[in-house]
């Protein structure tokens, strides 16, 4: 099994447009942001000034810390792009801004959110998985948030959709420090091939 030295310059952080019911929710986006300044590691993420994504963004500028946004033009006036980041990438498209969130990244790490946050974590885990990217996916199960989405990990993995070894690469952790701590573990898995299949075809 491959072995990498994680050098984490900047990690990318899906979120959530909204703020969600309870004050938990900004307040560990903040704290997230500031976590990963005071690391030096710059953060990659959609460039928004509200909801989770404005606390997170604010948390890291707060520390002195990098933040790159990555909006697309259509968006900036509806997630009302920050107006303080240190990078803003306007792109021409939601698939452009997913293709540079993951080319920016060594890591990437999912606080709670919404549909779109659960596409963007879903598109990197399913990239992880068919060998697209190396690098690890932390779910910052804050309030447990992401509790329900680990349960059905494991359903898959018990009906034999999903091989566990895909979801040994998420870490999950009730913070950052905790997360990044996990990600020095991070080894690659060999990714997947169908001779299963074919082997049963013929
Ligand atoms: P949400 O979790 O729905 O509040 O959305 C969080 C972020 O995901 C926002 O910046 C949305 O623009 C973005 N988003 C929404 N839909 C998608 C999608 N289909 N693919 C990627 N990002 C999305």
């Amino acid at each position: 099994m491959e072995c990498i030295i994680l050098k984490l310059e900047n990690v990318t952080v899906f979120c959530g447009s909204h703020s969600g019911s309870s004050a938990v929710y900004e307040k560990s986006a903040f704290a997230l942001g500031a976590h990963l300044a005071k690391e030096n590691i710059g953060i990659v993420y959609g460039g928004g000034s509200i909801g989770l994504m404005g606390a997170l963004a604010d948390g890291a500028l707060s520390e002195g810390g990098s933040v790159t946004g990555v909006i697309p033009q259509f968006l900036l006036d509806r997630e009302m792009g920050h107006p303080k980041l240190t990078h803003l990438e306007v792109v021409t498209s939601m698939h452009k801004r997913k293709e540079r969130m993951e080319a920016l990244g060594d890591a990437f790490i999912t606080l709670p959110g919404g549909a779109g946050t659960l596409e963007e974590f879903f598109e990197i885990f399913t990239w992880g998985q068919i060998g697209l990217h190396k690098k690890p996916i932390g779910l910052l199960n804050v309030n447990h948030f992401y509790d329900e989405i680990l349960q059905l990990f494991n359903k898959l993995i018990d009906e034999s959709f999903l091989h566990q070894a895909y979801v040994n690469q998420l870490f999950t952790g009730a913070d950052g420090a905790e997360i990044l701590d996990q990600f020095k573990f991070f080894e690659p898995v060999d990714v997947r091939t169908y001779a299963d299949i074919n082997r049963r075809q013929s």
